[in-house]
């Protein structure tokens, strides 16, 4: 069952076999964003409650490429661990989201900032006169509604991206944290994101100290 009162510019759906089992493919392109998206769809959703999603946003440097300084591709392949253990859930991919909503080419430029001036993942994107954070999230709330989800439980650490869903319509009933351990080339990102974007990554504590303020 699917809710045809969502209009989409766009969708098709099929079944893809992946290397963790069969998923249901939904590719729309979304009306307002124009942007082409995909969702991955693992069990029957319809009128469901509860049900285990993550919404990631497009980062080809670290889901393609496994770079490895931020956690997007670890957290991209958690994800999709745990809704095959629960044997129920969605995978949310959003294009458009690079960096934040910045672009790859911008994305790229604060990689030259970080590096070379030591600037984070936050004053790299404003020196640039970019914003920190331009994502929608809509076209994410559009494909949980037509899939006839009635409330989720979101994998993710950044409470903004709930309160973000919920202002779409979107039901959570939970928040399930989706921490990747840190390493020497990420741990500057990740820390950014905890004491900058106010992310909640409670596993940093013994690796860093506690974010200032706490
Ligand atoms: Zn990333």
């Amino acid at each position: 069952m699917r809710d045809q009162t969502v209009e989409f510019t766009d969708i098709a759906e099929a079944d893809l076999m992946t290397s963790r089992g069969k998923f249901r493919t939904v590719a729309f392109r979304d009306s307002a964003d124009g942007n082409e998206h995909i969702a991955l769809v693992l069990g029957e959703l319809w009128q469901q409650r509860d049900v285990l999603v993550r919404v990631h946003s497009e980062c080809v440097t670290g889901d393609i490429f496994s770079a490895r300084r931020c956690e997007c591709g670890d957290q991209l392949g958690a994800a999709l661990d745990r809704i095959v253990q629960r044997g129920r859930g969605v995978l949310v991919y959003l294009r458009g989201h690079e960096g934040r909503g910045i672009g790859l080419v911008a994305k790229v430029r604060t990689h030259v900032l970080q590096d070379e001036q030591g600037l984070d993942t936050v004053d790299s994107a404003t020196s640039l006169g970019l914003p920190v954070d331009a994502r929608d999230f809509g076209p994410a709330a559009r494909v949980l509604k037509y899939l006839g989800v009635r409330s989720v439980e979101l994998m993710s650490n950044n409470a903004d991206k709930m309160t973000a869903l919920e202002s779409y319509g979107i039901g959570i009933s939970a928040r399930v944290p989706l921490l990747i351990q840190p390493t020497d080339h990420n741990i500057r990102y990740l820390t950014a994101k905890r004491d900058r974007l106010g992310h909640d990554l409670p596993h940093l504590d013994s690796v860093v100290g506690g974010s200032a303020g706490k």
